[in-house]
């Protein structure tokens, strides 16, 4: 395997050419914000697996897998044959198209909440069908949300309490309130107050992008108990963490939404979201149906992304969730000896198959525990990339289907190389947390 280089300090590398050219067409040089670090990050080439290619020729083992979509990794065969021949047979039709119904029947034989489901393209679009359905369902405006939740990119939606509201009206930003994630006197206070008005309480039941926080029993029941005496809808956004269980997080934590929200996975790698829920809600999408909720798209339920969901679902049966979550419990271990062994002090947060790395020891419950932008994470992630490891720049690892024990223990060494460096070379300072 070719050793890697950090692209960003060599000037004549593959990955400042292509982030030279890609910079004239788009700004800073991506489509995503969250896939940017400075100077510019590693251009990929391809991915096979576990492996992804940068343009130098460079070999990484990926944890990044498309922020956790790619759960079988890069270009499964069995998904690849599967976008293969749909799409010789057509990429998508104005009317209804059987695959339609293949992949809704795997989510619903998997989720007990689930009578019905529409597709949209991405998670973001799921989630605001979902709040847009709950609206209509109680006539009511008001969203509750957590500090530090991913929903997306809907402006409605914000991340979290601090993020940047350039271009995002103040009408808008009037239509959300917040609670601490896990704090039960927060959410209640919250429905106390405005309860009557609020029409979905909107959570992840594992809080992923916000640092793999996962919700505590308590916590998700009072949501749901909240949601049901205040005659609120309680919407659970399980666009990532439905690779956790078959069945869905939900059903690890004992909670029954109202409606759910679905990505990633189950769009085996294409572009994907769905929103799902019993007959009672999601009726209300019929266009039979008076008062019905307009819901267009005109991608959405493409057959290509149906079949490449089906094969991604069928390749993921209760014994490979399972199993990708004890690689991850395996590579938490590692990692803390690891860490540990070098005398980096580091707090990892996880669930199952997806693991956060926190520099610091500390008990981390919600939003307020995470650092915003935490420089030796930083460091580590690049100095990973020089190992050929490859995760989130925030530090966020997953695990996916293509890895077996012995991945995971390479991976482990060379984070754990990465981070001797770290600590050997670089001046440690405490992250900047918010308190
Ligand atoms: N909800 C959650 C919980 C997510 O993690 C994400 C994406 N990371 C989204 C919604 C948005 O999905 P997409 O990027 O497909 O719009």
């Amino acid at each position: 395997m070719a050793t890697a280089s950090i692209a960003s300090a060599d000037a004549s590398s593959g990955s400042q050419q292509a982030f030279d050219r890609l910079e004239r067409s788009l700004p800073g040089g991506d489509t995503r914000t969250s896939t940017f670090y400075a100077p510019h990050p590693v251009a990929m080439a391809r991915g096979d697996g576990c492996r992804i290619f940068d343009v130098d020729g460079n070999t990484y083992l990926d944890l990044m897998n498309n922020f956790t979509a790619l759960v079988h990794g890069h270009s499964h065969k069995r998904i690849t044959a599967a976008i293969r021949d749909q799409a010789l047979d057509g990429v998508a039709f104005s009317a209804p198209h059987l695959a339609q119904a293949e992949l809704a029947e795997r989510i619903k034989e998997r989720v007990a909440s689930v009578d019905l489901v529409r597709f949209t393209n991405s998670g973001t679009e799921a989630v605001m069908v979902a709040i847009r359905a709950a609206r209509a369902a109680t006539g009511r405006a008001l969203i509750v949300k957590a500090n530090g939740g991913y929903h997306g990119s809907w402006d409605q939606l914000p991340m979290a309490k601090q993020d940047n509201t350039a271009g995002i009206p103040p009408s808008t930003q009037e239509l959300l309130r917040w609670c601490d994630y896990n704090d039960v006197d927060s959410l209640r206070s919250v429905m106390d107050q405005e309860g009557d008005s609020v029409a979905a309480i909107l959570l992840e039941p594992v809080m992923g992008g916000g640092g793999v926080i996962t919700g505590s029993e308590e916590f998700l029941h009072s949501a749901r108990d909240l949601a049901t005496r205040y005659g609120a809808l309680l919407v659970l956004d399980e666009v990532m963490t439905a690779r956790l269980d078959v069945r869905g997080y939900q059903a690890v934590a004992g909670v029954r939404p109202d409606l759910t929200t679905f990505g990633k996975i189950i769009g085996g790698g294409l572009p994907v979201g769905a929103v799902g829920g019993l007959e009672e809600v999601m009726g209300i999408f019929d266009p039979r149906r008076d008062g019905h909720l307009y819901h267009g798209g005109t991608t959405n339920g493409n057959p290509l992304t149906m079949v490449a969901g089906c094969a991604s679902l069928d390749l993921l049966p209760r014994q490979e969730v399972e199993r990708i979550n004890r690689l991850g419990d395996r590579l938490v271990k590692r990692l803390e000896d690891g860490f540990s062994a070098v005398g980096l002090p580091m707090t990892l947060t996880h669930n199952g198959s997806l693991i956060q790395l926190h520099h610091g020891r500390r008990t981390i419950t919600n939003y307020d525990d995470v650092a915003v932008e935490d420089p030796v994470v930083g460091r580590l992630h690049a100095r990973s990339l020089s190992h050929g490891v490859s995760f989130a720049r925030r530090g966020l690892l997953n695990v996916s289907t293509a890895m077996t024990e012995s991945e995971i223990d390479e991976i482990a060494e060379r984070i754990t190389e990465a981070a001797k460096e770290v600590v050997e070379t670089e001046a440690l300072t405490a992250p900047d947390r918010k308190r």
